[in-house]
């Protein structure tokens, strides 16, 4: 195999994993159960829970409570993944994990608070995950590799197994950058940011700011310069049925009531 099909071959490899990784975590756990932004045919919904963790390693159920629970106290000590509770940028890959783990064992043991964030689910945490194998799905994707490795090239092995296991550093890039770096449209409580460059590497998911404010739409592009990948994932899914209806909020009026508001306090300024 020529340097250059290997080089291609890879991308091609690592690119098909990690938009695997992202079509359930980015479009169905976040867009469609967590928020609701998405009406999700019911045999799809069971079909993604069941096999979420084998192909990205995540609990769903676990997820989405973290999730919520970010949106519910973001930028603060109970939120489980904020750059507040960071001393430096590559700590968010502890905290993320350490959250993610703590949230699961509330929910294994149904504690009240944790379990009521995600009653409507109607889905428990996956069983390999209450039996302790949470490492199996990362055991069967590593044999997945090195089998790819073996019949082509241990490079197209490894970038599989980058690109389908990539979730930890997509939640860095987000986490972290979603909520310290880039401009803000909408005025909120919490600290979220609009990131251009994570939004492109994350389908989306870096415009955290258009996020917050509109967690129920399944867009997260409002402007010219932003770039919402996952929503056209979400259309996709939509034109090959595996999705009934997106749902997509008008921020005219809001970026309308911002302008006005920034050209206030400019004024303001300026008296
Ligand atoms: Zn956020
Ligand atoms: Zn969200």
């Amino acid at each position: 195999m020529s340097v250059l099909v290997l080089v291609i071959v890879s991308v091609s490899v690592l690119t098909f994993g990690y938009l695997l990784n992202m079509f359930y975590i980015s479009v169905f756990y976040h867009r469609g159960f967590a928020h609701n932004a998405l009406d999700v045919k019911p045999k799809v919904k069971k079909f993604i829970c069941k096999t979420g963790v084998w192909v990205t390693g995540i609990d769903p159920k676990t997820w989405i409570a973290m999730h919520r629970k970010h949106h519910e106290h973001s930028d603060t000590e109970k939120d489980p993944h904020s750059p507040v509770n960071c001393k430096k940028p590559f700590d968010m890959f502890t905290v993320q994990f350490k959250s993610y783990s703590r949230m699961m064992v509330r929910l294994i043991k149904k504690d009240r608070i944790a379990s009521s964030t995600v009653e409507d689910l109607g889905i428990d945490v996956h069983p390999i995950m209450a039996k302790g194998l949470w490492y199996l799905p990362y055991l069967i994707q590593i044999v997945i590799s090195v089998i790819i490795g073996v019949f082509s090239h241990p490079i197209i092995g490894i970038s599989y197994w980058a690109g389908i296991m990539s979730h930890p550093i997509q939640g860095w890039l987000v986490n972290y950058y979603g909520h310290h770096s880039g401009y803000r449209t909408f005025n909120l409580k919490d600290d979220s940011r609009n990131n251009i460059l994570v939004g492109v590497l994350t389908m989306g998911e870096g415009l955290q700011n258009n996020h917050h404010k509109y967690p129920h739409s399944a867009k997260f592009s409002i402007l010219r310069k932003e770039i919402d990948l996952g929503y056209y994932m979400c259309t996709a899914a939509r034109a090959i049925g595996l999705i009934s209806k997106v749902h997509v909020v008008d921020a005219t009026a809001d970026i309308l009531k911002e302008k006005q508001n920034s050209l206030k306090s400019d004024q303001g300024a300026k008296d």
